[in-house]
């Protein structure tokens, strides 16, 4: 199986485009959270979800793949995830979590595509953590290394308590990545599915869609949560996983009535014509090797 892709290809599908007329898309299909506050920022529009535990800020960068860098606000504490294609996203997503007042205690990885990992040097000397699997992928995989990436320490606990909150790290493998992690923060309410779910965006082919929908009504039934944070576009709600679930059935089904990816990305234009994230039609060869 070829898993090279390109920088420029992997950019272009997710990351620096045109900011599109993502704003206008904005609703359309979209689950809204519970009580949140939007707000536009330099790079980004920032997505603020206040609970009695804590609250979550949602960096949804200003390119065509709206990709997201969190941040929990816990009692003493925050805690980041992900740094978005590019350090300038992560630079402001830094500098809003430190002018929270409270440190900084982790930075977590999702998982090793580069609109994930891009923005990492602007969090040089925080604590950067992902699983041993993640990591070695970082490494060694097809994609283009941080400059910082000796500062990412393996972490392979299930149960961590960051900032005052605890939380549950899952690990999957071989769904939208090669591996990933999910963040749970039950007493938020919260849960962090980063690339597991895209919210009206389109998805990357990812590795194993089968395993992937697994994945998702594993989740469905495990979870309980009232908010959804995920990799690209805005906050949801958990139903949003039901919709991953259809997205990518069908999605599926037009895969396997398809001569090659011309004819899905006319049949997905067309049954899905205006989500975010046009780059990944670019991406849509991955669907058939
Ligand atoms: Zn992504």
């Amino acid at each position: 199986m070829n898993t090279q892709i390109s920088r420029r290809r992997f950019i272009a599908a997710t990351g620096t485009g045109s900011v599109t007329a993502a704003a206008a898309m904005l609703g359309a299909t979209t689950t809204q959270a519970n009580a949140a506050s939007h707000q536009s920022v330099k790079n980004a529009t920032l997505v603020s979800i206040e609970k009695p535990a804590g609250k979550s800020h949602t960096f949804v960068t200003n390119n065509d793949g709206r990709v997201t860098i969190q941040i929990l606000e816990g009692p003493t504490g925050s805690i980041l995830m992900d740094s978005g294609d590019a350090p300038e996203y992560s630079a402001e997503a830094r500098a809003f979590a430190e002018s929270l007042g409270k440190p900084i205690e982790a930075v977590l990885l999702s998982h090793d595509h580069p609109d994930h990992t891009g923005g990492l040097p602007s969090f040089t000397g925080l604590p950067i953590f992902t699983t041993s699997g993640i990591l070695s992928n970082i490494q060694n995989g097809p994609f283009p290394k941080p400059d910082n990436l000796a500062e990412v320490k393996a972490l392979d606990d299930t149960e961590v308590s960051f900032g005052g909150l605890n939380l549950r790290i899952h690990t999957y493998k071989d769904a939208e990545a090669a591996e990933q992690i999910i963040v749970e923060a039950p007493e938020m309410g919260t849960a962090i599915l980063q690339d597991l779910v895209y919210n009206n965006a389109y998805f990357f082919p990812g590795m194993n869609r089968v395993n992937w929908i697994d994945v998702l009504s594993d989740l469905r039934s495990k979870l309980d949560v009232e908010t959804l944070l995920v990799g690209h576009g805005y906050p949801s709600s958990q139903g949003e996983l039901t919709a991953a679930i259809d997205y990518l059935s069908e999605y599926n089904d037009m895969v396997a009535s398809s001569s090659g990816p011309d004819e899905l990305v006319t049949k997905m234009k067309e049954r899905w014509p205006n989500r975010m994230a046009q780059g990944i039609l670019d991406l849509q060869g991955f669907a058939f090797r």
